[in-house]
Order: structure tokens, then sequence, then C-alpha cells
């Protein structure tokens, strides 16, 4: 069998997902929303209304999709938008449903245009049409599907067209999560781990963790490996700290992007204004990676700003940087 470590991570990744609404930590707006409509449709005995999450990766969007599906007893589908590029591939996916499963597309702001079309008629009338033949002699065949839930991912609901974004009966934003709440989420995982932590060495990891459960656990991850090694039976926030530090977390949690984009916007730009797409190519990234992935959390934590000019750096970036703030810049 295989030992790797990578797929020990995705073993420990998948057991630490909470299985129900009760167990997921905090988003409690959201929580309570969907609870709700899953409620009404489990009284109505019909298939709930389609679903959109968005926010940046790791606050729970894949989890909370497993959870519609395990709420409403029913089987779950997993694909995402870049691995529909043809209507075809959506067709098969369609075509192939249950009544009542329910169909997870993560990244759907990147289907393709066909593939989104096909989606429209989908999700509003559960029906496709499939063209068989070329040119004048195509024909459209129509077919029936049962009855489903699309629960859609995107980083930014923003991006999606707009009659795509209006076929949602509830769309769901997740915002980062507060320290208090990630600690919850690594008590957690630390009780699931058998692992023994104390209090300090929670919140050590929770303030690290950008706000992000994905993240929280793959830190406590790391320090379970450092205590492991130095034989701790228990991790305080010592160990919590130095098993930290030797990873290069920033104390702010911040990720190579967030700072590559902290350093672009100070040192290249002078703490900017600068626009999107000129910071997104000096830090070698796609635009819309800045802007869903970086900025949130910059933004979130007062590093940095946006103006109708563009992008600046708030004195707090300086700061982070451990330069000094320049008596000229504009917040
Ligand atoms: P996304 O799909 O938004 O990128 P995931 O649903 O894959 O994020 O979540 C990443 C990891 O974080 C999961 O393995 C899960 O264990 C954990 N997680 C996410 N949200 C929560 C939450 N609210 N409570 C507890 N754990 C969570």
């Amino acid at each position: 069998t295989n030992a790797g470590s990578e797929p020990e991570e995705r073993v420990i990744e998948a057991a630490l997902r909470p299985r129900n609404l009760d167990d997921f930590v905090g988003q409690g707006r959201v929580r309570q929303q969907l609870s709700l409509m899953l409620e009404a449709a489990k009284i109505r005995e019909r298939t709930a209304d389609h679903v959109l999450l968005s926010g940046p990766p790791g606050l729970g969007k894949t989890t909370l999709s497993m959870i519609i599906a395990a709420e409403m007893n029913a089987p779950l589908r997993i694909s995402s938008g870049p691995a529909i590029q043809h209507a075809g591939d959506l067709a098969a996916i369609l075509s192939s449903l249950t009544e009542g499963e329910v169909l997870f597309l993560d990244e759907i702001h990147r289907m393709s245009r066909p593939a989104e079309e096909m989606l429209y008629m989908a999700m509003e009338d559960f029906r496709v049409d499939i063209i068989v033949g070329k040119g004048a002699g195509a024909t459209a065949i129509p077919l029936e599907l049962p009855p489903f839930t699309l629960v859609g991912a995107t980083t930014r609901a923003g991006l999606l067209p707009g009659p795509l974004r209006d076929r949602f009966g509830f769309t769901g934003h997740l915002e980062f999560y507060a320290v208090e709440e990630l600690e919850l989420v690594l008590r957690r995982s630390a009780m699931m781990l058998d692992l023994r932590v104390t209090s300090s060495a929670f919140s050590e990891i929770a303030g690290r963790s950008r706000g992000t459960p994905r993240i929280a656990n793959r830190l406590l991850r790391r320090v379970r490996d450092w205590a492991l090694v130095n034989k701790l039976e228990e991790i305080d926030h010592g160990a919590a700290a130095a098993a930290l530090e030797m990873y290069e977390v920033d104390p702010k949690g911040l990720d190579r992007l967030d700072r590559s984009v902290l350093e672009a916007l100070c040192l290249k730009f002078g703490g900017g204004p600068v626009g999107l797409s000129t910071l997104a190519i000096a830090v070698g990234e796609e635009s819309e990676t800045v802007e869903t992935v970086a900025e949130p959390f910059l933004v979130r934590e007062g590093l940095m700003g946006r103006t109708p000019r563009g992008r600046i750096a708030m004195p707090a970036a300086w700061e982070h940087l451990g330069l000094a703030v320049p008596k000229d810049a504009i917040f």
C-alpha cells in the first residue's frame, strides 16, 4: 500500500469534515437560512432549491454541499467548472443524475459558455436539448431530467453571469472566520486526532490561520508533527509557536501570495494607487486570483484598501513588512 504523506493528508482532511449543520462552525446566518430551506423542502417532500455558495477557498463550500446532500438523504455528485468544457460533458453528468441527487459544481464561473446555457434550462425546467447532427440537418432532442439540486460554488458571486445567478433559489456568502470560531474548529479536529492541546496553543494556531478552517486544520497537522518528533505529550503555546515559526507562518497568517501582493504594492508601486491588472502582473498571477483569493483577506485585515483609482497599501501594510510608513502615502 502507498504510505505517502499526501494521501494521508487527504484522508485526514476528509475525516475532519463536519457531517451535519450542527457540527459546522460559524457562518451563523448562512447556516440558519440553509437549515430553514432544507427543512421546508423535506416537509413539502420536494427536492431542495438550487444553492449558490460564494467565498474564498477553504471556507467550507464543499463541506456545505456534502452536508446538504446528507441532510436531504440524497446522493452527491461532485464536478467542477474547469472539468466541463463542452456542453456534452455537462449533458453526460446531467443525464445520469437520479431523482433528488445533489450536484456540486465547484468553480462554476469557469464553465464554458455553451455548457452554461445548457445549465440554465436544466436548472429551470429539468430538461436539456441534446443536439444531434450538424449544420442545417441538426436537430435538438429534448431530454427530461429528474429533479435535482445544484450546489454551485464560486470564489465570487459577481463573476457569474446574471442569468445564471438568478436561477439559484438561495445564495450564501461565506465570510472569513473569527479567531474564536477557528478555535472551535481546531478543538473539534484535535479531539478527532486524539491530540492534547492547551487553550493558548489553540489561540496561537487559530490566530495564524488566515480566517480559514482549511488552513487551521493544516497548521494543526504541522504542529502535531512537531510535537511527535519532539516527543511532547501535550501541545502548549511554546510548541505551537515554535512549530509555526519553523514553517514560516506569518503571525497574521499571510501566505506567499498575500505577502508578494503587499510587497509589490509597497515597494514597486510606492503604496499605490495601482490598478488590479498591473498589480497582478507584478506578482505573476491572474487578476482573478489576486482579486478573489488574496485581496478579500488583506482588505479585511486592514492591510490593503480599494479606491476608485486602484489598490492602495494601508499604514498597517508597511508596518507588517517592517517598513516605515511613507509621509506622502495616500490613505
Ligand atoms: P471550500 O470548498 O470552500 O474550498 P472546504 O469545504 O473544502 O472548503 O473546507 C476545507 C476544510 O475546512 C474541510 O476539510 C473542513 O474540514 C474544514 N471546514 C470548513 N468549514 C468548516 C466549518 N465551518 N467547521 C468545521 N470545519 C470546517
